[in-house]
């Protein structure tokens, strides 16, 4: 049976459109893995980063010294962003910046979002949600006198239209939500819900961590409030690399965002006495950008640009359709159950597979080279990067995990 999947895995690596693009990668020589299934966790690097890397190293910062910030560096949280909004999101010139991280730009615009809603007393939120996502608006609810109003989603799926439609109503200032479920990969019609929001007078703030980069989105098309999201996920921007936020342009003059820093400063190197916030989405700054950390998101989006985010969309359904094929066949009869939408129209670029004893899996899983993600208590993440992960490796990496299933079955 698996050396038919493996057959199917090779026809689909030998018609994949993106095939190439697997050696704009960077595997190290002697890499022991043999299968990564968690580019949805931390994306490899390209091999392109590494030459950007050294080159302003050696050159931009080098040479430029100070001269860079005013040169060009004080301008990339923008232009980066506009890039990633042109790229990536749907975005028009204007709207997005590139900073802080995302647990802080979700604060950030979280709290600029109920200011501009006095009076309204209560956050829409999904109690499958990301943690971070939950913790900081829970805050935000104690600081701000909110109640937090609970969508019961489940979690094999996620937020519904009719959940949000039932949730939403004169009260409610913010509906804050993953686009993509972190867990199930459940992906939510986002176009319905921030209409039904916008029906019942509510802002709504949209976590694309988990979306961007493999899922196309039209926060302009959508009339999107607010969105927030990862680079070093599917964009491949490295450890900690900076967050994204996107706040519609039909709210830059009204909306305020609660960090102060200079950054965002109307003038900053006048050092003035008072706060002034700099127009548009730039007001939504804090402090210095993270110039660095920002040279891997830039090949990242160097990469998806040439591929077009809807060949990769289209790579991405066929991966977790495959992913999905291959537990039918060989692991949900033997207590794995799946946990994520069999409608690829309805899921995101990863899928998760439970069982009672997964816990036990991780190690065995590296020591043979397959590196999915663990969410406890039992679930095995398969994540699958379009634009790094071949069938062949999808399917080398659930063989091994069906090989484990097996031996623990025998014993
Ligand atoms: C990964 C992820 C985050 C991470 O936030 P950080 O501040 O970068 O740690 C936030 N939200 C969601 C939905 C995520 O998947």
């Amino acid at each position: 049976m698996l050396d038919d999947f493996q057959e199917k895995a090779a026809a689909l690596d030998e018609s994949d459109p993106l095939r190439g693009f697997r050696d704009r990668f960077l595997v190290p020589d002697g890499s022991d893995v043999v299968a990564y299934l968690d580019g949805n966790s931390l994306g490899r690097p390209a091999v392109a980063t590494a030459e950007r890397m050294d080159r302003f190293i050696r050159q931009e910062w080098g040479h430029r010294l100070i001269r860079g910030w005013g040169e060009e560096w004080l301008d990339w949280p923008q232009v980066v962003g506009d890039r990633l909004g042109q790229v990536a999101l749907g975005a028009a010139a204007g709207q997005v910046v590139v900073a802080d991280s995302t647990s802080v730009l979700l604060y950030k615009l979280a709290r600029a979002a109920v200011s501009a809603r006095p009076g309204r007393g209560e956050i829409v939120l999904d109690v499958n949600d990301f943690p971070t996502d939950r913790y900081v608006m829970d805050g935000i609810a104690q600081e701000c006198g909110l109640e937090l109003r609970w969508l019961a989603t489940e979690p094999a799926a996620g937020a519904t239209v009719e959940q949000v439609a039932d949730a939403v109503g004169p009260d409610t200032a913010l509906v804050v939500l993953s686009h993509v479920n972190y867990r199930s990969g459940y992906l939510v019609d986002a176009e319905a819900i921030t209409r039904i929001a916008h029906e019942a007078g509510a802002l709504v703030l949209w976590d694309l961590s988990h979306t961007v980069g493999s899922v196309p989105v039209r926060l302009d098309e959508w009339n999107a409030d607010f969105a927030v999201g990862c680079t070093y996920k599917y964009l491949n921007g490295g450890p900690g690399s900076p967050a994204f936020g996107y706040v519609n342009q039909r709210h830059h003059d009204a909306v305020r965002q609660p960090i102060r820093g200079w950054i965002g400063h109307r003038d900053p190197f006048a050092m003035g006495p008072g706060y002034e916030a700099a127009p548009g989405v730039r007001g939504m700054l804090s402090g210095t950008p993270p110039i660095l950390a920002m040279l891997p998101l830039i090949t990242g989006l160097d990469l998806l640009e040439q591929a077009g985010i809807d060949a990769v969309r289209a790579k991405s359904e066929q991966l977790t359709g495959f992913a999905v094929e291959l537990a039918e066949a060989e692991l949900v009869d033997r207590g794995v159950e799946l946990l994520s939408p069999r409608d690829p129209k309805r899921r995101g670029s990863h899928i998760t597979l439970r069982r009672h004893d997964f816990g036990e899996f991780i190690a065995p899983l590296w020591e043979r080279g397959v590196i999915p993600d663990f969410r406890t208590p039992d679930g095995i993440r398969i994540g699958l990067a379009p634009l790094s992960t071949s069938f062949a490796e999808l399917h080398r990496g659930l063989s091994v995990l069906t090989e484990l299933v097996d031996e623990r079955s025998e014993r």
